[in-house]
């Protein structure tokens, strides 16, 4: 594995006092300190960014509980710093404590190598691009929140999601949050997140099976003219038999993998893999 690893970003500034966080209700009257560093301040309000966060602490519950409340999804949490120690998730605070809170540490390492992803419902668009760039993605437009844990769980995936109540759920062993709004955000943040090794053009971004090079002779009959004349490389999916050729959307494609590849990839392409522009474009009338 290269040597990517970043430190997390120090917490900025100096901070102020943001007052205590309001829906939390601690029993007890011991006052502790929550500083979030990094981006992990976009999970409070605007109010309480680059300010420390009084929390009223009950004596009981866990640091992991504690970050939870003001926000932070503990998927996203890195090290959890005390007076410069780290401590565990499940770590019982004092009065006075002052945490730090780090982000993630990226690139960040998975159950599995290279990590496999299920992705949540709205991220329709972020799916088909990581399926077109070789990555391991399932995805189901009708699956609901018990449906997407249970497959997680089952295949050992990670969860992308926007969700942040998702990601709350106890037994999802591995998911992460999504930033990004656009797919082209949202793209840049996984390739950022994870080590992922790319094989472009391999899957199929329809339903993540692996595509095989098919000879033009076995479809020539299920291709319109036009497309049977300017193609000689066809791919076809091992599961769902899509049929792909290089297609007229190529460039943008083209461009995506090539900025993953200056950025954050060291994986070669698949010698399967037509890799000569050819945008994994379904034939009009390509099954097969
Ligand atoms: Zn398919």
């Amino acid at each position: 594995m290269r040597s990517r690893e970043r430190s997390a970003r120090p917490c900025a500034g100096q901070f102020g006092f943001g007052g205590a966080v309001a829906g939390l209700s601690y029993g007890g009257p011991v006052p502790v300190e929550v500083r979030l560093c990094g981006d992990l301040v976009r999970f409070v309000p605007a109010r309480l960014r680059n300010k420390a966060i009084r929390v009223t602490y009950d004596g009981t519950s866990s640091l992991g509980h504690v970050v939870e409340s003001i926000g932070v999804p503990l998927t996203e949490v890195g090290a959890l710093r005390i007076d410069g120690h780290t401590v565990p998730p499940a770590h019982r605070l004092a009065e006075g404590d002052v945490v730090e809170v780090d982000p993630v540490t990226r690139p960040q390492t998975m159950a599995t190598s290279p990590p496999r992803f299920l992705l949540d419902v709205h991220l329709g668009a972020l799916a088909r691009w990581l399926r077109v760039l070789g990555v391991d993605t399932a995805y189901d437009t009708d699956a609901d929140d018990e449906a997407l844990v249970s497959h997680a769980v089952r295949e050992r995936r990670v969860l992308l999601t926007k969700d942040r109540g998702l990601l709350r759920r106890r037994a999802l062993p591995y998911a992460a949050y999504v930033r990004g709004s656009r797919v082209e955000a949202q793209l840049t943040d996984v390739l950022d997140r994870f080590e992922l090794p790319l094989a472009p053009y391999t899957r199929c971004p329809v339903c993540n099976g692996t595509l095989a090079t098919v000879a033009k002779d076995e479809i020539a009959h299920l291709l319109e003219p036009g497309t049977r004349r300017s193609y000689d490389d066809y791919a076809r999916c091992t599961q769902c038999l899509q049929t792909y050729w290089p297609g007229a959307h190529a460039k943008r494609l083209d461009d995506v993998i090539r900025l993953a590849r200056a950025r954050f990839s060291n994986g070669t392409v698949s010698p399967t893999s037509p890799d000569r522009g050819s945008e994994a474009r379904a034939a009009e009338k390509g099954r097969t």
